[in-house]
This record gives C-alpha cells, sequence and structure tokens, in this order.
C-alpha cells in the first residue's frame, strides 16, 4: 500500500489547524488555561514544519530541513511546558529559554557541524525531542491530583506512540536501504506524516480530555475534588474496598462556626480559610487518599485501607491540625476549628454498603459532634454495639 503524499498533507494541514485553532480559541474563552495556548501553539507549530518539510521536498535541504525540525522541537517544548501549566507550575521564563535554547542550538549545530550528516542530524534530533515528550510524561504522572487516570493514560499512549516513531525513524535513518534519509520517498514520507498525525490527532483528544476532565471534577476554590468527582471515585474505592474485604473509612469534616468567620472578616477571609483547609488537609493524607470537598465549608475523606482505629488517629491528627493551624491567618485571629464524623465500611454492619452510606452515616455522628460542642471527632459506631447512655447509636464518642 503507498500513501500519497498530497491527500495526507491535506489532511495533516487540516487536523492540525483545526486542532491548534479549536485550542487557542478555547483558551481566549478561558485565559486561565494556559496548557490549551500552549498545546494549541505546538500544533500550529508541527504543521509549519510540516509544510516545510513537505515543500522542501523531503528533507532534502541542509538549511530548511533544520529549521523545519527546530519548529518541531519548539512544538514538544510547549507540550511539555503545557503539561507543567497543567500541573499548575507557573511557566517560568527559564522554561521557555530552554525550549528555545534546544530548538535554536539544534538548527545551528545542524546548519554549521551537520550539514551533510543527515543521520547525525536524525540522532540529535531524536534525542533532544524523545526528551521533551519524556518530561511531559513523567509530568502525566505527577498530575494525577488533577486529572483522572484514563485521561492521563490516553495522552501517555500517543505521548508513548510519538516517542517510538521517532525512535523508528532513527533506526531506519541508521539502518535503512542507503543509509540516507535525505532521499525519502514522497509516499514514505506520507506514511510518516500519516503516523505523525495520528499520534497528534490522540495526544490532542487526549490533552483537551484531561483539562475537561478537571474543570468537571475539580473544586475551582479549594482544588480538591467536587462532589461529584469525590463520589464517583469514593463509590469506586468503596466497592473495591468490599470486593476484597478490606477496611475503609469515610470522614466527614465540618468547620465551626464557619459563618461568623464570613461575618466577621468577610467572604474573602472566608475563602483563604476553605483554601488553608484543603491544604492541611490535602498534606496529612496518603496517595491513595481522598479529600474532596462535599460542599460548602463541608469536606469528605476517604481512607482506603484505614479502619476505624486508624481512622480516628488520623481524624484526631486532622482536628488538631486545623485547631492550631487556623488559630489565626494572615495575622486575623479566626480560632477555626473542625468537628469531625468518622464511618467505617468494617464496623458499620450496613446491608448494603456505598460511599454514599457511609458519609450518610459520618454525617449522622457528625451531627452529634456538633451538639456534643464541636471541635471534636465521633466516629458511627456497628450496629451491633451497645450505645452509650445519653447518645445515639450511630454517635459514640472515640475516647
Ligand atoms: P456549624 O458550626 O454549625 O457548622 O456552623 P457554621 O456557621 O459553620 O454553619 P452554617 O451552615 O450556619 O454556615 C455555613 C457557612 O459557610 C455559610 C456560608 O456562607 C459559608 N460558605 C459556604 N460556602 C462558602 C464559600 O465558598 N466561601 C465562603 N467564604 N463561605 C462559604
Ligand atoms: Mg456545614
Ligand atoms: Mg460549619
Amino acid at each position: 500500500m503507498s500513501f500519497d503524499l498530497a491527500t495526507i498533507v491535506v489532511l495533516a494541514v487540516a487536523l492540525g489547524v483545526l486542532m491548534g485553532v479549536l485550542q487557542l480559541a478555547t483558551w481566549l474563552q478561558m485565559r486561565e488555561e494556559t496548557p490549551l495556548a500552549l498545546w494549541g501553539l505546538a500544533d500550529l507549530l508541527c504543521v509549519f514544519a510540516a509544510m516545510v518539510s513537505v515543500f522542501d521536498g523531503g528533507y532534502r535541504s541542509p538549511l530548511v530541513a533544520p529549521l523545519a525540525s527546530a519548529c518541531f522541537l519548539l512544538a514538544s517544548g510547549a507540550i511539555y511546558l503545557g503539561m507543567r501549566a497543567f500541573d499548575g507550575a507557573r511557566i517560568a521564563p527559564w522554561g521557555i529559554a530552554l525550549v528555545a535554547a534546544s530548538a535554536i542550538g539544534f538548527a545551528l549545530v545542524s546548519i554549521l557541524f551537520l550539514r551533510h550528516s543527515v543521520n547525525a542530524r536524525i540522532v540529535l534530533f531524536t534525542f533532544i525531542i524523545c526528551g521533551w515528550l519524556a518530561a511531559a510524561a513523567w509530568r502525566l504522572v505527577r498530575v494525577r491530583r488533577h486529572a483522572s487516570t484514563f485521561t492521563r493514560v490516553l495522552t501517555a499512549v500517543f505521548l508513548s506512540l510519538l516517542c517510538a516513531f521517532h525512535l523508528a525513524r532513527l533506526v531506519a535513518a541508521a539502518f535503512g536501504a542507503g543509509n540516507d534519509a535525505s532521499h525519502i520517498s514522497a509516499s514514505a514520507l506520507a506514511l510518516a506524516l500519516a503516523v505523525g498525525l495520528f499520534c497528534v490527532v490522540g495526544l490532542n483528544c487526549g490533552a483537551i480530555f484531561m483539562v475537561l476532565d478537571r474543570l468537571a471534577s475539580c473544586d475551582d476554590l479549594t482544588g480538591l475534588s467536587n462532589r461529584r468527582a469525590l463520589l464517583r471515585a469514593g463509590e469506586r474505592l468503596c466497592r473495591a474496598a468490599v470486593a476484597r474485604g478490606r477496611p475503609l473509612s469515610v470522614l466527614l469534616a465540618d468547620l465551626d462556626h464557619f459563618k461568623s468567620v464570613n461575618d466577621a472578616y468577610g467572604h474573602r477571609t472566608g475563602d483563604r480559610v476553605l483554601q488553608a483547609f484543603a491544604a492541611i488537609a490535602g498534606e496529612m493524607v496518603r496517595p491513595g487518599d481522598l479529600v474532596g470537598r462535599y460542599g460548602g465549608e463541608e469536606f469528605c475523606i476517604v481512607l482506603p485501607g484505614a479502619d476505624a482505629e486508624a481512622a480516628t488517629v488520623v481524624a484526631e491528627r486532622l482536628r488538631d491540625r486545623v485547631a492550631r493551624g487556623l488559630e489565626s491567618l494572615d495575622g486575623l485571629p479566626l480560632h477555626v476549628t473542625v468537628t469531625i464524623g468518622l464511618a467505617s465500611l468494617e464496623a458499620d454492619g450496613m446491608p448494603d454498603p456505598s460511599v454514599e452510606a457511609l458519609i450518610d452515616a459520618a454525617d449522622a455522628a457528625l451531627y452529634a459532634a456538633k451538639d456534643g460542642g464541636r471541635n471534636r471527632v465521633i466516629r458511627a459506631q456497628p450496629r451491633s454495639a451497645r450505645p452509650l447512655p445519653g447518645l445515639p447509636p450511630f454517635a459514640q464518642p472515640t475516647a
């Protein structure tokens, strides 16, 4: 089967420009979504570079081909910077300088020293581009807090395919017929464009899904999972725990007298308190745990693998850290405390265990803790446990 270069070129231009312009147009609507701008720019750079190489006649010119390759390197650097931005990192000038240096450096070295050695240029190019793509993939491992596993895996697959594509090209150049990539045929160039296009479209879809996923599942103010994402992920963890007979606990934390913080210091300070609480809770949990904003000033923490005793220790530590950490904020004497209701899968004896049922049980315990005076942890008791006098059966003190 041979590929028609003209058809593939038209397809590549149409799809590449469409993807790039769509991402840039979306970014114009949501300026805080910097990754969209960088990934859109990367698309347009790729289109430009592909066009240059085609009109150059398939990487024949020792001057134009390095410039086209430099554009591909700029694009891959922009993909990496987009991943960094997605991870919440600032796009530092040194990052931009490094991307530009890798592209300009490649072009200069190629033109000045590797004019007549196409294969050496391919080795250098592959080394740099795979470096950027691998760095982007590494960022994907880090951004687990911001996007679902599915969207990250989807993006990682296409990043890896793109890497594999460049490595295959390197091998083909080293061991291929004639051992000279400057004689690339139109059909081979079309095939390369088609494979590259396939990877770029897949990468774009994965990246856009990641942004959409984050927008749909992240609480804007605190950066934690929102209620929808929390319930969805919590239910998955709960089902897995039931299936494996493993313990799992849920904490429902409610800031005490939070309305009075707003009333006394204004909503902006209230928002800062919510962010500070989210940071404290996020720091305290283990990597597999789940922290989400359940609503208003209520937060839910799902602790897979933690039985009631272990969860009580976590809850007490959180309560203590909040009482000390939010005694004051920005110089204001706030004295914010938190009350926590706790329910455990292994202890509650519920006939149809689910994360919502656990939250309900933790909520009932939370209400009892509020009635009991706030700034405390109360855990829902198993049905079989005898209630202590004076408290409802679902709400027995931990100590
Ligand atoms: P309790 O100890 O019984 O929980 O009292 P509380 O004042 O914390 O509870 P209440 O339900 O009376 O008030 C909750 C307050 O939380 C009221 C609401 O304005 C505030 N709140 C909810 N969401 C936000 C938010 O995003 N930002 C700010 N600043 N305040 C919020
Ligand atoms: Mg509340
Ligand atoms: Mg409250």
